[in-house]
């Protein structure tokens, strides 16, 4: 057989190399090795019909939190990416320095889907949620970060820093120094959190081209939209310096209304990326895919949500030649959607109601060659949502109550509650 795997009959959309139309693609061991308006069926070992369907390079989530059971937001997320699309899941900073090789041992090394991470400039990475961690500057050690992400090149793909006032205190914005003295010696993109506390063009001042701001439809203050409705200049001006600016949804930073109001003034955000982590995961966020439909919905266009899921994410991390694209020779990540038409209801961080007309259902994932389907999933993909609650439970504000309503059963992993 000439090919292991040909996937037939989609609508295919490929924004790196503008291929948006009706292909066959074709997949030998883990690489894409042809993609053609036809390619006899009889040459595969394995034939796949996508008729109807939308296939496109495996989609790549930038700011996620999957450093499970070891930081306040970690969740399981392998069978979770691949029953949703996401090949490649990348690590917002869980790690720091000091916890960096259990990561790369028992989250990097076990899973199907490729996993990357920017490490934190705190070394403690985000183990301990209830404490700001660069409230002390002492966390913040630039040479030992910039050693790991040295060192571990396939896994590290940046530095991240938070800078709300939750994270750094009275710090303004020391710690995105210390990250900024680390990404320069790694020569790596810094991953900035922009949040409440500490005003944005002070951050968006120190940032370089290729840093990336996250969080930019934030609503909770110090965001992207100024007091006359309109985006602010220094926003403007980082996008001119080719600062890039990610949705990061999480459980508080998708907010409708300034996503509205930046896409009336003609501000699309350059990557689409979930922030899910236990705390996320079932409100609001829910999936990459779910995260893209809303963007679909307030008037995306579906190939500029592909982009932004696809190239623009793996660009951001500096992979654009091996991710994002369905090129000859690249790895054969790829993931095929159904476009539903009808009336879906979607939520953001405040619980605001979008009614929409379509949505993005993940049909197929293939990781590496291999393939997987959400069906197939699902029984490691309920554990993940029962251990992300439990985590919620232990870490989270109301922790009395969770255990008062039996969501935390010490010794029984996996006996979390619904998510509270
Ligand atoms: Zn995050």
């Amino acid at each position: 057989m000439k090919y292991d795997l040909v996937l037939h009959g989609a609508t295919v959309i490929d924004p790196s190399q503008e291929i948006h139309g009706r292909f066959d693609v074709a997949v030998a061991g883990d690489r894409i090795v042809a993609v053609a308006q036809r390619i006899e069926a009889g040459e595969a070992g394995r034939l796949i019909d996508l008729s109807g369907k939308v296939l496109t390079p495996g989609w790549v989530d930038i700011h996620a939190h999957v450093y499970a059971g070891v930081t306040t937001w970690g969740i399981k997320a392998d069978a979770f990416c691949l029953a949703t699309g996401v090949t490649t899941i990348v690590d917002a900073g869980s790690p720091g320095w000091a916890n960096f090789l259990g990561f790369e041992e028992y989250i990097v090394a076990p899973s199907r889907t490729q996993v990357l991470t920017f490490v934190h400039i705190s070394g403690i990475g985000l183990t301990y949620g209830p404490l700001g961690e660069m409230e002390d500057l002492r966390y913040g050690d630039p040479a030992r970060t910039a050693f790991v992400v040295q060192n571990w090149p396939d896994i590290c793909v940046g530095v991240k820093v938070r800078q709300g006032k939750h994270q750094v205190g009275d710090n303004g914005v020391r710690p995105l120094r210390l990250a900024l003295e680390a990404a320069e010696a790694a020569r790596v993109p810094v991953m900035v959190h922009i949040g409440a506390g500490v005003p944005l063009p002070d951050v968006l001042a120190e940032m370089r081209e290729g840093d990336i701001a996250t969080h930019c439809y934030q609503g909770v203050g110090d965001g992207i939209i100024g007091e006359d409705g309109g985006v602010i200049p220094q926003v403007w001006e980082a996008r001119q310096r080719g600062v890039v600016f990610d949705i990061g949804h999480g459980g508080g930073s998708f907010d409708f209304e300034v996503a509205r109001a930046a896409l009336a003034n003609g501000f699309a955000a350059d990557v689409i990326s979930t922030d899910i982590h236990a705390h996320s995961i079932h409100h609001s966020v829910y999936s990459l895919p779910e995260t893209a439909s809303k963007l679909l919905n307030l008037g995306v266009d579906l190939e500029d949500v592909v982009r932004q899921s696809t190239t623009s994410a793996a660009a951001a991390i500096g992979r654009g030649d091996e991710l994002g694209t369905l090129r000859v020779g690249t790895v054969a990540d790829l993931a095929a959607f159904e476009i539903l038409d009808g009336e879906f209801e979607f939520h953001d961080v405040r619980r605001r109601l979008l009614v929409g007309a379509r949505k993005i259902e993940p049909v197929l994932t293939v990781r590496a060659g291999e393939v997987y389907r959400p069906q197939e999933l699902a029984e490691e993909v309920a554990e993940t949502l029962r251990r992300a609650g439990q985590m919620k439970a232990i870490t989270g504000g109301n922790f009395a109550e969770a255990i008062a309503r039996g969501a935390i059963a010490p010794g029984r992993p996996g006996l979390g509650d619904k998510g509270g």
